[in-house]
């Protein structure tokens, strides 16, 4: 375990945002959403897949490149895949659209 865990749930400055009153985590259970290396994190994703704002906490631990922990249900190794996998979806996007307009396709370095 993290000599110093995150608050649970993440506050900004005055407080908590307003969906995350409805968090399952919070001080008192802290510990399980930062397991020790060796530890399983079973027992964190299986609240978080009971957690209505799952989605949200996942999206705000992404946005905010959580380094560590369960957040939404995934671990950082599987956060930082999805980051992967949502970057490759964007950019094929990127350029299937350019491909369909009469746009120059981008000059790749
Ligand atoms: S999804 Fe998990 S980490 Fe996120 S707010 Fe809910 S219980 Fe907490």
């Amino acid at each position: 375990m993290h000599e110093v865990l995150p608050q649970r749930p993440i506050s900004y400055g005055d407080g908590m945002l307003s969906w995350q009153a409805q968090s399952k985590c919070n001080p008192s259970n802290a510990e399980l959403f930062f397991p020790g290396r060796g530890d399983s994190p079973r027992e964190a994703i299986k609240l978080c897949n009971t957690c209505t704002v799952r989605e949200k906490c996942l999206n705000l631990a992404v946005a905010r490149g959580e380094d560590f922990g369960i957040w939404g249900a995934l671990t950082t190794t599987e956060r930082k895949k999805l980051i992967i996998d949502r970057a490759a979806r964007i950019t094929r996007a990127a350029i299937q659209a350019t491909a369909n307009s009469d746009q120059a396709m981008p000059q790749v370095a």
